[in-house]
């Protein structure tokens, strides 16, 4: 009888491995889609403003050139359309890290208020080319530190600030603010009056290359990856990131941080 017990554990022991291996497929299946989906995603996006760039330089070259007005106007579209590619590629280079795991963070000790302040003043001619007010809801001469990677949440606060202006209203305002929530943790708030998200896309905002059709919001350009930087850089801090939305209301991204003692 102990030589059936063996045979029994060896059985499930064969079923085991069976089941792991299966399991193992099915992962390397599914990040072999998502590597397909990626490469897929990534031509299509810099496909527009190659096309785009393209075709300027195409009108020049066939007389455009000629016309004093046509030309400078041309080569600054054409100019913008690098651009664009260009940050593409930086946002590309940005969420290849962060996916590979390749990003360590550097963790110190910084005044968020002092960091909101700076990123403000980073965005303040192009609120005001919007006509969209920057606020922050709190004392400016109250420091609240925290601990986290400060490059990163500076590039978190700057996307979320941006994307306010890119979907807020014509004299809209995008207010910032800071909350105690409980053990050691703040939650800094970016609230819009803008245009708002309909609930349907809520769920996939953060995935990577996911945008809202909006007319208009295309020609501001944005690769769609912003939203998926700022979650992966929130995750990699071990921190929560949520978003709230009223279609044609406004919306509001916040985040969580650790407090610094
Ligand atoms: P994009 O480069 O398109 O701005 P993001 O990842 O930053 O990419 O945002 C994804 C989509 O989420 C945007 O295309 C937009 O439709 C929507 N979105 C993001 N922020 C806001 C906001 N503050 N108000 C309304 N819609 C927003």
């Amino acid at each position: 009888s102990a030589i059936t017990t063996d045979m029994g554990t060896l059985t499930q022991e064969i079923d085991r491995f069976a089941r792991d291996k299966k399991l193992e497929i099915e992962t390397l299946k599914v990040r072999e889609q998502y590597r397909k989906e990626f490469i897929g995603n990534v031509s299509h996006e810099l496909k527009t403003p190659l096309f785009t760039v393209q075709g300027y330089i195409l009108t020049l070259l066939d007389g455009a050139m000629n016309d004093e007005k046509i030309r400078e106007k041309y080569l600054k579209r054409a100019s913008k359309g690098v651009e664009r590619l260009s940050y593409i590629v930086k946002d590309l280079d940005m969420i290849t890290k962060l996916e590979v795991g390749d990003l360590s963070l550097k963790m110190e000790v910084f005044d968020i208020v002092e960091l909101v302040k700076n990123v403000f003043e980073m965005f303040e001619m192009r609120a005001s080319k919007n006509k969209i007010t920057l606020t922050f809801d709190m004392d400016y001469s109250n420091p609240i530190y925290v601990k986290a990677d400060k490059e990163r949440i500076q590039q978190v606060l700057a996307n979320l600030i941006v994307n306010s202006l890119k979907y807020g209203n014509l004299k809209g305002t995008t207010e910032v603010s800071i909350e105690n929530l409980i053990k050691n943790k703040v939650i800094v708030r970016i609230t819009d009056n803008g245009v708002g998200i309909e609930k349907a896309h809520l769920p996939r905002l953060f995935e990577r290359f996911y945008r809202v059709d909006q007319s208009g919001a295309r020609s501001e350009g944005g690769s769609g990856l912003g939203l998926s930087i700022v979650k992966h850089i929130i995750e990699a801090h071990d921190e929560k990131i949520y978003v709230e939305s009223q279609f044609g209301v406004g919306s509001e991204f916040s985040f969580t941080l650790e407090k610094a003692e």
